[in-house]
């Protein structure tokens, strides 16, 4: 690995359960050039922001969890960790030569040239799809979904394994024919080996708060239990499992 490269980290979890299989090291890096109406991490948006670390800095971190990270291991999110593409490539790096099991958590939301590395070295790719829908993959993020989905065409023209993650929102990806659009797409990879659902919330809110950003979703309320169902319901008659 390429110790020395720098990057700017947001945070860590040492003992994440929610982004990839296992205990997994979670190391959010800084910076999203997305700005989706729910996120719920927005201070992780401004590239300048968080902590500059060097690649061999932030791995003397992970290692000593490595006993704990066997069944698991380690993920990259953010942000946006495609956005510093030679920090995440010298972190792979790393992760593969102490086997340690690398997964990256991304949008996809840069050109293809730049993500290719990245892509390349994970051992799982957790594809943020945020809709396939042209204006409403833009009213949701402002940025279409050109380059998450060549992101994935990437990833199964190289069998690189990949978790498909979406967030459905009320009043804009809950719904019946934005579902059947996305399942019908979905359907033909065979990289894909897991698709995650994720009810939308609101525990981000404070934070849009705490940094005077307005939050257009006050009012959106979380999705029931029924319109889950339905939602998953969509995918499970086209043969696909949801989680
Ligand atoms: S991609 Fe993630 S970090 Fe970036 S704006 Fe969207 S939800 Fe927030």
């Amino acid at each position: 690995m390429n110790a020395s490269v720098t990057g700017r980290i947001h945070s860590v979890e040492t003992f994440g359960t929610l982004d990839g299989p296992g205990v997994r090291y979670v190391l959010f890096l800084q910076g999203c050039p997305l700005r989706c109406l729910y996120c719920h991490n927005p201070d992780t948006r401004d590239p300048s922001a968080g902590t500059a670390i060097t690649a061999g800095a932030a791995l003397a971190d992970i290692l000593p969890y490595r006993p704990f990270l066997a069944r698991g291991g380690v993920t990259l999110s953010g942000g946006e960790p495609l956005l510093q593409p030679d920090f995440a490539c010298a972190l792979l790096d790393g992760c593969r030569e102490n086997r340690l099991h690398s997964a990256l958590d991304t949008s996809g939301a840069v050109p293809l040239a730049t993500a290719r590395a990245a892509l390349d070295r994970a051992d799982l790719i957790l594809l943020d799809v945020k809709a396939v829908d042209e204006a409403l993959c833009e009213s949701l993020t402002g940025f279409g979904p050109q380059r998450t989905l060549e992101a994935l065409d990437y990833c199964e023209r190289t069998a690189k394994p990949v978790w498909i993650r979406h967030v459905l929102v009320p009043g804009y990806t809950l719904d019946p024919h934005h579902l059947e659009r996305l399942a019908d797409r979905l359907l033909s990879y065979t990289c894909i080996r897991r698709i995650e659902l994720l009810p939308f919330h609101k525990m981000g809110e404070y934070k849009w708060a705490a940094l005077r950003l307005p939050y257009l979703l006050g009012d959106t309320p979380a999705p029931t239990p029924a319109q889950l169902e339905a939602a998953r319901a969509i995918f499970a008659c086209r043969g696909l499992t949801t989680a």
